[in-house]
């Protein structure tokens, strides 16, 4: 036993090392994970509105193609460009605050985390946000970023109007009033519209949260699914399979007082007790049943805890949390006890060395053509690996998104993390998606802001 700790004390401390010597490229060139290496002819860093212009000018004399990186947090080379990549980590900030209305614009460039705060020194917040902030808004709204609650949408359902500069160099201004069609479809587009260069955001009140985690079995969780997530304002389910837990932990408004969040490091310290097993059970995957129940028992992942805080801060979850692969799959919240069940046994049967947790959430119904959440309420069921291989990946990624397909889930992807699927299969999932490819077609006839994996997942 105490070997064992003295190796994942060693692995952490080696990790450290490695990660300290890895300081982030200016605009980062390595996405989130380091999973993707973007290796463009030549990026753009514009800080007005003027150089995007004549980026896209010049792209288009002389043939180029375009992407626009956010914080290079999605997990596909979905912001990857070949040819020309412009990174708007120079065109951010507030441009424009209307107390009245409680509304904020922001440049392109700008991080949820910088709105979040300018927001809160004015007494507001947004009213449901990711597990991390650093990703633009842009990026985020873009592939249709979002957090739980069966009554908040995702983060694109919360703006009112923003800016697009399309592939013909024309700037829009897309809101419910001017151009709703557009607006609509502009949302949630992955940079295929065009160079999003403005955003506003409605904002609430701000708010605290009180965090609590309840522990409970799986079977009891599956069983509950439906009423788990009514049972408060922010509901998420981490689950680990092989160790048969699960953690419920709920997210509700509250007036109590800020409490201190040592609860959060104590976690933190767990979870980083955590990644060395992970570590070794990506090389002894049939061991992997035993170390994931070990890791449950005796580093006890999931401890129950209550704690109150800003809105923001309880949001993002501030314990450490192992790198790892994701995918993240949307089906209609009605199906969320059949899907999550069909994942335990395929797990299981097939003893998949899935060793990480499994996340459910819940997200509101929107009108957005491409959002997961298009016209029906969503469980979304995020899958993570750590240390994955190709073969793991297919065999549990892909081969769920197929087996939901097959039973008729009509699943939805999230656009920003991993997924591997048929254009067809998209026609099936998202009934708008003609409507959006004749709107792309209009706004950037020369295909300017396509790349090869958004020609290949939507059949361009
Ligand atoms: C640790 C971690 C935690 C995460 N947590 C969550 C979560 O809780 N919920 C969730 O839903 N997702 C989550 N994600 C996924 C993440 O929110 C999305 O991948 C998001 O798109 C990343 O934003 P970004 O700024 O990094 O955009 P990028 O990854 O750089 O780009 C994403 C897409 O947006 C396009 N784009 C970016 N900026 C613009 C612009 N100005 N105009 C036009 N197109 C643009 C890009 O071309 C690309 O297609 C998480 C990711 C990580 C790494």
């Amino acid at each position: 036993m105490a070997a064992l700790w003295m190796l994942s004390v060693s692995l952490l401390l080696g990790a450290w090392v490695i990660d300290s010597f890895i300081s982030p490229s200016q605009p980062p060139l390595l996405n989130f994970g380091h999973l993707v290496f973007f290796d463009p002819s030549k990026v753009h860093t514009p800080s007005t509105k003027e150089e995007i212009l004549s980026i896209v000018y010049d792209a288009l004399e002389n043939g180029h193609h375009i992407r626009v990186l956010g914080s290079g947090h999605s997990r596909l080379a979905i912001a990857l460009s070949e040819d020309v990549m412009v990174s708007l980590h120079k065109y951010r900030g507030i441009f424009k605050f209307d107390k009245a209305a409680s509304q904020v614009t922001v440049k392109g460039g700008t991080t949820i985390g910088e709105v979040v705060r300018y927001l809160d020194e004015r007494g507001l917040a947004l009213p449901s946000l990711p597990a991390i902030t650093d990703q633009t808004i842009t990026g985020a709204i873009s592939t249709a970023t979002h957090g739980t609650g069966v009554e908040f949408g995702n983060l694109a359902t919360m703006v009112t109007g923003l800016e697009l500069v399309t592939g013909e160099g024309e700037t829009l201004s897309l809101s419910e009033a001017n151009h709703p069609i557009i607006f609509k479809a502009a949302l949630v587009s992955m940079g295929l519209l065009g160079v999003i260069t403005k955003v506003t955001l409605q904002c609430v009140p701000a708010f605290r949260l009180q965090e609590s985690l309840e522990p409970l079995s799986l079977d009891d969780c599956i069983r509950q699914l439906p009423t788990l997530a009514t049972s408060g304002h922010h509901v998420k389910l981490w689950t680990e399979l092989y160790s048969g837990t699960c953690a419920v932990i709920r997210m509700n408004r509250t007036e109590q007082e800020v409490t201190g969040n040592g609860v959060m490091r104590i976690l933190d310290i767990k979870w980083r007790l955590m990644e060395p097993f992970l570590f070794l059970s990506s090389w002894f995957q049939s061991q992997l049943p035993s170390i994931m129940r070990f890791i449950a028992s005796y580093i006890n992942i999931f401890p129950a805890y209550s704690l109150v805080d800003k809105s923001y801060n309880v949001f993002v979850p501030t314990p450490y949390f192992p790198s790892n692969l994701q995918t993240e799959i949307a089906v209609d919240r009605s199906k969320c006890t059949d899907a999550f069940q069909l994942l335990r046994n395929m797990v299981l049967d097939n003893r998949i060395p899935v060793n990480l947790i499994t996340e459910v959430r819940f997200v509101r119904s929107d009108d957005i053509w491409l959002s997961p959440s298009y016209q029906r309420d969503g469980c979304y069921l995020t899958l993570m690996l750590y240390n994955p291989s190709d073969k793991t990946v297919s065999s549990y990624f892909s081969a769920f998104y197929q087996e939901l397909v097959r039973m008729n889930f009509t699943p939805r992807v999230h656009f920003g993390k991993y997924f591997d699927l048929e254009p067809h299969q998209l026609y099936d999932a998202y009934p708008r998606l003609p409507e959006f490819l004749k709107i792309r077609q209009e706004l950037d006839p020369s295909g300017l802001f396509l790349n090869q994996l958004m020609r290949t997942t939507f059949g361009l």
